[in-house]
C-alpha cells in the first residue's frame, strides 16, 4: 500500500467494507453459550469480532480476537461446560454461574469511523497508525468492519474492470517471453 497522494479512490469506506455477519452481544439477555461460540469460530475464520451492546442496539463495546478466545478457551477454569454463557463485559457476570469471562481480553478502543469516511482516509489511518482492522459506523451503530487486504483487494478488483480493454495487449506481451 503506497501513500495518500497516489491514491484517488473517489468513493467512501462502505464500498471496500464488508457488512458485520458475526458479532458478539455483550448483554446478558443475548449471551451465546461456549457451544454456540465453538460453533461460530468453525464456522468462520475473521481474525476477531466486535463486541456490540446488543443486537437491537449495536453500539461498538469492543473487539475480541480469534486468538485471544482460543487462548482463553484452552485455559479455561474448571466448572466450564457446553452451556456456560460467555461473558464480553469488563465487570464479571453476577447473575450467571459458570460464566467464561472474556472481558479481560476485549480491547474497549478499536479504532472506527463512519460510513461516510473517504477510503482515502481510511487507507491513511493503516499506514500511519497502523492497526489491523477498522469497525464501520452508521449513526453510532455498527455496520461494517474493513482491513489492509480489503482495500488491496478493492482496489484489485477497480483495477480489473478499468483495464479490462489492457487484457489481450498485456496477452501478447506475456506470450512473447
Ligand atoms: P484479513 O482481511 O486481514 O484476512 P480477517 O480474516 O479478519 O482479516 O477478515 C477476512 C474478511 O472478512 C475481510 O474481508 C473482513 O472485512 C471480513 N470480516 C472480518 N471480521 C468480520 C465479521 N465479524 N463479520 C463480517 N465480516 C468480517
Amino acid at each position: 500500500i503506497e501513500s495518500k497522494e497516489e491514491y484517488r479512490f473517489n468513493t467512501t469506506v462502505n464500498s471496500a467494507m464488508s457488512t458485520i455477519t458475526v458479532a458478539f452481544p455483550s448483554d446478558e439477555a443475548e449471551s451465546i453459550s461456549l457451544h454456540q461460540l465453538k460453533k461460530l469460530l468453525a464456522k468462520t475464520t475473521y481474525n476477531g469480532f466486535p463486541i456490540i451492546q446488543s443486537t437491537a442496539h449495536p453500539r461498538v463495546i469492543g473487539y475480541i480476537t480469534r486468538a485471544d478466545i482460543e487462548y482463553n478457551l484452552e485455559n479455561a477454569v474448571s466448572g466450564v461446560n457446553e452451556t456456560s454463557k460467555c461473558n464480553f463485559n469488563s465487570e464479571k457476570s453476577q447473575n450467571e454461574e459458570n460464566c467464561i469471562e472474556f472481558g479481560a481480553v476485549v480491547n474497549r478502543h478499536p479504532f472506527t469511523v463512519n460510513v461516510t469516511t473517504t477510503l482515502e482516509y481510511v487507507l491513511d489511518v493503516f499506514v500511519k497508525l497502523g492497526p489491523r482492522f477498522i469497525l464501520v459506523e452508521q449513526e453510532g451503530l455498527l455496520v461494517g468492519i474493513i482491513t489492509r487486504k480489503d482495500i488491496l483487494r478493492y482496489e484489485y478488483t477497480v483495477h480489473a474492470m478499468h483495464s479490462d480493454n489492457d487484457v489481450e495487449s498485456s496477452n501478447s506481451e506475456f506470450d512473447e517471453r
